[in-house]
């Protein structure tokens, strides 16, 4: 009896440290009640017109949120970091990754382009140009947090308008109950979503979190200090997948062959995640079923990971199209054409919004050689190439109302400020 005890008790001991170090996404999640149809119902209720082939578009701002301490690895994370995730991304969510060709043909005919494209913001919430394109950093106090009070401090204070970017906040440590968090996303509100019944979140926290160790790709740039396992930029896939109303393909809780962990019939029940004991060429049988590890919604491996299916992509363009804070991700006007700026100047334009004149307030070390007035296409509307030397007051040609920016070329660089024309 002891000698069964004490190896039942190794067995648990070995177990929680291979779950210490397998993937974990603080996204666990056991549905208030089960409706499997409840998605296709709600789909052929709304009158929203479905569209197929369009591409949707969602702006990113990263929040590096930093501490003074030498380890914190958030503070090393680079611009060319952030490329080479936004590049994943736009791999994974258009099934242009080399690695669909290790989808499993058995899952071939389900495997899905969510044609979802991701882009990094260019100006900030007052209209700036970012000094870094999609990057805003944050020295913050510590580097461990729990979700709900990095959320409730960091996320509330330093969180860009949900409607107008997708906000990702990047720290270094996330420790929830004794075991540590690759990244946490806050799922969509009321997109009548079987699984999403109840309220999600604030406005105030709308996002995904993530650690600095699994943000970016080796196979993009092979220094980058990745953990080994999560080093091909998959956790974003997966958590954005959750943030677009994704839930694991496995079961959190209330493990049941009868029952449907994320409400997809295309994704086969899983009654706990597959993880490294499991060896991603080899079929893994489940509930009479192979399963399926590709899916980037089961906490394999990044390697292994390389599919979503057609009712993955079905709800995640559904959110995009139906919930609060996402459907207007796809309006947002928060990218711009690539141009680069000093932000850092003391340039002031005011009223704005304006109607007829527009007062330009600058320090006197400068001198602005070039004013410009650009709509949101990027055309050039108006031009004047007066030398200003002071203060000087335009009068703003004749416009139609909305939004541009006017560019002050100076002796110290180029200044972008955003106009509302009323
Ligand atoms: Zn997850």
């Amino acid at each position: 009896m002891q000698k069964i005890l004490l190896v039942f008790g190794l067995v648990l001991f070995f177990h929680s440290f291979l779950l210490a170090q397998d993937r974990k996404c603080g996204n666990n999640y056991i549905p208030a009640y089960f409706d499997q149809n409840f998605m296709q119902k709600a789909m052929q209720s709304s009158p929203t017109a479905r569209l197929e082939n369009q591409t949707y578009t969602i702006p990113i701002i990263f929040h590096l949120c930093y501490t003074e301490s030498p380890t914190s690895a958030t503070r090393q994370v680079s611009q060319a970091q952030i490329q080479s995730q936004i590049e994943v991304l736009n791999e994974d969510y258009n099934r242009f990754n080399a690695d669909t060709s290790k989808t499993r043909p058995m899952f071939r005919s389900v495997a899905a382009n969510a044609n979802i494209r991701f882009e990094l913001a260019d100006i900030d919430p007052n209209g700036n140009l970012l000094a870094e394109k999609g990057i805003a950093r944050h020295k913050i106090s510590k580097g461990n947090w729990d979700i709900k009070s990095f959320r409730n401090t960091i996320s509330t204070q330093t969180i860009f308008d949900p409607k107008q970017y997708l906000n990702i906040w990047v720290l270094d440590s996330l420790i929830e109950g004794g075991e540590s968090y690759l990244g946490h996303a806050q799922f969509p509100d009321l997109s009548g979503l079987a699984g999403l019944e109840e309220k999600n979140g604030l406005e105030t926290t709308d996002g995904v979190l993530i650690l600095p160790r699994v943000l970016g790709s080796i196979r993009k740039i092979p220094n980058l200090p990745l953990s080994e396992r999560f080093a091909y930029g998959r956790t974003l896939s997966h958590e954005i997948g959750h943030f677009l109303g994704l839930l694991h393909t496995f079961h959190d809780g209330n493990a049941s062959c009868s029952r449907d962990a994320d409400y997809c019939n295309d994704t086969p029940v899983l009654t706990s995640p597959s993880n490294r004991i499991f060896s991603c060429e080899n079929d893994r049988i489940v509930c009479e079923k192979v399963a399926m590890h590709e899916n980037f919604m089961d906490y394999t491996d990044d390697i292994c990971m390389n599919m979503f299916t057609i009712c993955q992509v079905q709800r995640m363009r559904w959110v995009l199209e139906n919930s609060p804070r996402r459907k207007e991700l796809l309006s947002s006007k928060v990218v711009t054409s690539g141009i680069t700026a000093r932000t850092e100047l003391n340039i002031k334009i005011y009223p704005n919004p304006a109607s007829d004149v527009l007062h330009i307030d600058f320090s006197n070390n400068l001198h602005i050689n070039k004013t410009q007035i650009l709509n949101l296409l990027g055309q050039s509307v108006w031009v004047s190439n007066q030398k200003q030397i002071e203060n000087y007051v335009l009068n703003l040609p004749n416009l139609p109302k909305g939004i541009y920016f006017v560019h002050l070329e100076t002796t110290q660089g180029l200044v972008v400020r955003k106009l509302i024309i009323e």
